[in-house]
Formats: structure tokens, C-alpha cells, sequence
């Protein structure tokens, strides 16, 4: 679904497309190089701040861009190590960015390892039936520019909060693709938004540091497999047969585990990394121990990690997670062979903070208006 905004977004540019417009204008090239600094090392929020810029090009940029693709209108801290921040786009739309610190010993929560988890699109058209995302189907995808004003988003508030030299590009340490929307169904804006973000002229950020998880579109994961690309993959598989995983997951029947597996192998064995595997643990639906050993058999096959996920519950919906000591039976049957496996603490429950979930309240209590 495209999205044509009024103006494009700069923070969309790289920094040959840029040279081309600025060319247009008659600019020289160097001049692309100075603007992209003001973005990804000052973090100019106003044109005007541009001061080696002259006045004429100052006004033919805002003419062309837009600079502020998305507003903080909600910055929601948790009591635990979750804060979630809600971005309104031009159009009005809603999106989610997560900002998730594990705390170290001996080190302040200013200075704890910060991942960030970006969205993609507003809402999903996977329709997958224990997601808040995609309840709502979806609206549209995000631009590159609007992806990565993501994370200059966190970046200026962590500015604001760290004791860390500002020299620094990004104040966090691993990017997540886990938020609204499926990556790879929004392929080309998210792979120039990776491209921005890794470019010494962009945030500078290591690919092997961003994570991109995906539901399962097999053609995009062949086309990724192609294409050098150094992030890591994860897959939403959360279920470990064809019976449970098309349940909860509509995308298994167009693409089924028997084309998904193999695809995920070939992704695997040309990057020559491992790749993880999700599976949330839903009551009732894949904690069995049936599930578990299989789960196990498709982890050793594909030489993947596994990352359990308690389920997390959203409004309206019947799901529920098993309790802890069911969680703590499937994980010891993976654990019995060797799969490398972690269970997820959940973390920011508080907040809302499974995909998609403030969003949707927000967006819930915009419908109802206001209160009389
Ligand atoms: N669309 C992509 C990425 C966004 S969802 C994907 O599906 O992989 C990120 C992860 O959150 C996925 O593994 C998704 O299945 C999981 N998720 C969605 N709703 C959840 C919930 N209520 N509790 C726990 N995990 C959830
Ligand atoms: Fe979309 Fe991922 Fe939610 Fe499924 S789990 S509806 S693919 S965001």
C-alpha cells in the first residue's frame, strides 16, 4: 500500500540521491555531505539551525523536504527497563518505537545496553490472530525517512537522559525490526532505511547489530538471502506444524513450513550466520511437548537459536500465556538437546508493550472521542 506524502522526507535521502537533487538546484556536490551532518551528527530539529547554509538554500530545502517526518506525542516510561515512545506521522497515523535497556551490574540504567525496537508499516496485513498490529489490517507502509526518524527520535531523548559523549552517533546498541508492520513486506523502504542508518554519512550503525524478524514472506527471505546484507533474521515461527503454526499464522498457508524452512537454510548458509528462531508460548495452542520436541528437531536442523516469548495479552483477545512452570517443561525439552535457547523475561508489560498494543489504545480512544 503506497503512501505519497506531500513532501518526501529527508532523513529518506542517502547521500547520492541527495547529490542529485542539490545538483538540480544548481549546489555543488559537497553540499549534500554537510546537510546529512546536520541530521545524523547535530540532529538539527529546524532548518534554520543550518548555519552553513545560505539563506536561499535553507528555504529551497524546506521547500523540497519535509525535516520532522514524525512527532513525539507520547513518551511512556515503565517501571521496569521498557520505555515506549508514540510517534504521530504527518498523516496522523500512530506508530511505536521501544526503547529496551538491560540493566548491567555496577552500571547506572543511563549506561545499560539500550536495543530499540522500529516499526515498519501502520498496522500489518498479516493478519496474524494474537497480534495487536495486525488487528486493524493494514494502513500503509512507513517511507525509509519515516523508519529512520525512528531512531533519531531515540536518539535526541537519549541525548537528552545520557552521560555518554556526545561524540557518539547512536546511543543505543542493537536495532530490532520488531515493532509494527512485517519488514519484509515493506522491503525496498526498509532496506534503503538500513542503508541509511549503517552509511558513515547516516547514523553509522553496524549492520550486525540490527535484527530484522519476519513472519515468513519466503520470496523476500530468498531475495534477502541474495543481497549482502549483514543483519541478522529472525522468524516469527510460533509454531512447529503446519496444523498449530496456520491456526494462528494465515501466512503458513501460502508459504508452509515444507517452503519456509528451506528458505530460512539458504538465508542461513549464505550469510553464514545463525538465525533465530521466535515462538511465543500461547495456552492452549503450541505449549505441548509435542510442539516443543519438534520445535527442537527444527532448530538443530537449521543450527538456529530459539527464543521463547511468554505471550504477551492483548485487549479483547482469548490468549493467554502457560504459567511459568509450564514455560520452564518446554524450555527444558529443547535445553535436554543442546538447542541453544533462551526464555524471554518479559519486559515493559506495564506499557503495553507487545507490538502494536499503545497504538491501538490510542487510536481506540480517537474513535470513542473524547470522554463526556
Ligand atoms: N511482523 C514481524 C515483526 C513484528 S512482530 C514478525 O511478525 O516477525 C515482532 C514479534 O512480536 C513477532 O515475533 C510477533 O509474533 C511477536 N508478537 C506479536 N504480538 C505479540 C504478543 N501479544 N505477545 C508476544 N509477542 C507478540
Ligand atoms: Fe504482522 Fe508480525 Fe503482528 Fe503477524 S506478528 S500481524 S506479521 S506484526
Amino acid at each position: 500500500m503506497k503512501f505519497t506524502p506531500a513532501k518526501p522526507s529527508l532523513h529518506g535521502e542517502t547521500l547520492d540521491s541527495l547529490g542529485t537533487r542539490l545538483a538540480e538546484a544548481g549546489e555543488p556536490a559537497y553540499r549534500a555531505r554537510q546537510i546529512l551532518d546536520w541530521l545524523y551528527k547535530k540532529r538539527a530539529t529546524r532548518w534554520d539551525q543550518m548555519t552553513n547554509l545560505s539563506r536561499p538554500l535553507r528555504a529551497w530545502l524546506a521547500d523540497a523536504f519535509e525535516l520532522e517526518p514524525t512527532a513525539l506525542v507520547l513518551d511512556r516510561q515503565s517501571e521496569d527497563v521498557t520505555d515506549k515512545l508514540l510517534l504521530e506521522l504527518r498523516d496522523h497515523s500512530l506508530i511505536e518505537t521501544v526503547i529496551i535497556r538491560a540493566p548491567q551490574e555496577g552500571v547506572g540504567l543511563d549506561q545499560s545496553r539500550k536495543t530499540i525496537c522500529i516499526s515498519t508499516q501502520v498496522g500489518c496485513a498479516m493478519g496474524c490472530v494474537f497480534c495487536a498490529s495486525g488487528l486493524d489490517g493494514l494502513k500503509r507502509d512507513l517511507s525509509a525517512g519515516e523508519i529512520v526518524h525512528q531512531l533519531i527520535q531515540v536518539c535526541r531523548r537519549e541525548d537528552a537522559h545520557t552521560s555518554r559523549a556526545r561524540a557518539e552517533l547512536a546511543s543505543f546498541d542493537n536495532i530490532v525490526v520488531m515493532g509494527m508492520g512485517e519488514p519484509l513486506h515493506n522491503y525496498d523502504n526498509l532496506l534503503r532505511a538500513i542503508t541509511i542508518l549503517n552509511a558513515e554519512w547516516g547514523l553509522g550503525f553496524g549492520a550486525r547489530r540490527i535484527t530484522l524478524s519476519t513472519s515468513g514472506l519466503v520470496p523476500r527471505i530468498l531475495q534477502l538471502a541474495a543481497e549482502p546484507v549483514g543483519f541478522r533474521l529472525a522468524i516469527s515461527l510460533h509454531g512447529a506444524t503446519n496444523a498449530v503454526r496456520e491456526r494462528i499464522m494465515p501466512i503458513n498457508k501460502r508459504w508452509p513450513l515444507e517452503e519456509l524452512l528451506p528458505a530460512v537454510q539458504t538465508f542461513s548458509e549464505k550469510h553464514g550466520r545463525m538465525v533465530t528462531l521466535e515462538f511465543i508460548l500461547i495456552e492452549g495452542v503450541n505449549d505441548t511437548p509435542d510442539q516443543a520436541a519438534r520445535l527442537r528437531d527444527i532448530a538443530s536442523g537449521l543450527h538456529a537459536h530459539v527464543n521463547l516469548i511468554p505471550y504477551n495479552t492483548v485487549d479483547g483477545l482469548p490468549w493467554k500465556r502457560p504459567s511459568l512452570a509450564h514455560q520452564q517443561e518446554f524450555l527444558a525439552v529443547l535445553q535436554d538437546r543442546g538447542v541453544s535457547v533462551t526464555l524471554r523475561r518479559e519486559k515493559g508489560h506495564d506499557i503495553d508493550a507487545a507490538c502494536g498494543q499503545l497504538r491501538l489504545k490510542t487510536e481506540q480512544d480517537r474513535t470513542a472521542g473524547p470522554a463526556a
